[in-house]
């Protein structure tokens, strides 16, 4: 379970830090998904993962861009801008790509640094459970009744 969650983290890991680089030099969306009736959008450009409550939107600039009619902010990179036309009022929140690339690495590498230090333990003569010393053990850990393999 744990090892299919890091493999599956792993490739969003990779997928979300392809997209950032084939992303970076675009200003316009490279990858784009809208639901039923247009009411949300995920969008991927210029570096930026987009989440749109409204895709007819355009009256606020997609990538940090500012216009008479949004207001931004921006804090650590996160860009909400929000904007009102016509009686109509959305928001946008972008963020960066390398941040979903960082946040998806660390299942990966709590897997890499178990499986490290189960290795080191087999290798070791100590239970790949708690890391009590088997070298005068048999059939089970005195520790924690683990099975010795
Ligand atoms: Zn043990």
């Amino acid at each position: 379970m744990f090892t299919t969650a890091a493999a599956v983290s792993f490739f969003l890991s990779g997928a979300t830090a392809f997209l950032w680089g084939m992303t970076m030099a675009q200003d316009h969306a490279l990858v784009r998904w809208r639901s039923h009736e247009h009411r949300y959008a995920i969008l991927s450009g210029a570096g930026m993962l987009m989440l749109s409550d409204d895709t007819s939107a355009q009256a606020g600039a997609y990538w940090g861009g500012k216009t008479a009619l949004s207001k931004q902010t921006t804090l650590l990179g996160v860009t909400v801008t929000t904007w009102a036309l016509a009686g109509r009022y959305g928001m946008h929140v972008a963020v960066p790509h390398v941040y979903f690339s960082v946040i998806f690495c660390v299942l990966p590498l709590a897997w890499l640094l178990k499986t490290l230090r189960r290795v080191r333990r087999k290798g070791s003569g100590l239970c790949l459970h708690c890391g009590y010393d088997l070298r005068a053990s048999r059939d089970r850990c005195p520790e924690c009744g683990t099975a010795i393999s």
